[in-house]
């Protein structure tokens, strides 16, 4: 590892130039934060169950042609995909109203929403990314109408699928975030596709029975068990077995 070149470290994930040209390695960190970076910690395991969620989701999401970046999944940690050119914006999906939905609109956490509401936000952090409209992506740039139309349809058709996929678990799908790049063919055309990764980090996940919180927000607003509340996610996925190799986030003997 320590020859790679490391490209960008952000707050969950260090990126790695790739063994290929057009390749990069996304290591999974356990570190977490949270309120735009005022709260900062670890979370035992993390990075080990983010990283075999997201090769789940990304590959079950191929399966029903959503094109992604995944390539594989190279170790504990790590995958590799294709270097895409990331729009800088955050595509998030709503179902049911939380987190800073509640506050903005005055709509108490838990109400089901009439429609699915796609919403973007620009990805800057020194601003706290911002809600953006269409207007305010296309008059600066950073993706076309026709980008826009394209992450729209990928992310209402992604959140149907994971909505089936996540009910059929006993999870309801409250509400996530996407990250969308253009990855460059050989004939020299773009394509739109899902890049970053999907996981616990980046979706509210509620148990259908109870309404406990299964991801992020309670490492947000200390709930305690947080590395239990990623395990379960992943076994009730399948990825976790009793005594199967997936079923060691804090020793990694197979890194
Ligand atoms: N989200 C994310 N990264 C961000 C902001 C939001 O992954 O920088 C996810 C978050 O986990 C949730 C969804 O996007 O599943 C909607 O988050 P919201 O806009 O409600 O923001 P929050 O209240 O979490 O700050």
């Amino acid at each position: 590892m320590s020859r790679r070149r490391n490209i960008y470290e952000g707050k969950a994930k260090i990126l790695y130039q790739g063994p290929e040209p057009g390749t990069i390695v996304q290591y999974f960190k356990d570190d977490a934060t949270a309120f735009n970076n005022e709260k900062k910690g670890t979370i035992l395991g993390k990075g080990v169950l983010n990283n075999r969620i997201s090769e789940f989701l990304m590959l079950r999401l191929a399966e029903i042609g959503v094109p992604t970046h995944f390539v594989r999944r190279l170790n504990m940690r790590e995958q590799l995909v294709y270097k895409a050119e990331i729009i800088p914006v955050e595509v998030v999906v709503r179902n049911i109203a939380a987190g800073q939905f509640t506050e903005r609109f005055q709509v108490k956490e838990g109400t089901p929403l009439p429609r699915s509401i796609v919403e973007f936000y620009y990805k800057a952090d020194e601003l706290g990314d911002p809600i953006v409209s269409e207007e305010h992506i296309t008059s600066f740039g950073w993706a076309t109408p026709k980008d826009i139309d394209e992450m729209m349809a990928l992310a209402l058709r992604i959140n149907d699928y994971m909505s089936g996929l996540f009910a059929g678990i006993g999870l309801k799908l409250v509400d996530f975030k996407l990250e969308f790049g253009h990855l460059f063919e050989e004939n020299g055309e773009a394509r739109v596709v899902l890049a970053d990764e999907i996981s616990p980090d980046s979706c509210r996940l509620w148990d259908i029975k109870t309404n406990d919180k299964m991801d992020k927000d309670r490492f947000r607003h200390d709930l305690g068990s947080v590395e239990e509340a990623y395990q379960e996610v992943a076994r009730r996925l399948g990825i976790l077995t009793e005594t199967g190799d997936g079923d060691m986030p804090t020793t990694e003997k197979a890194k």
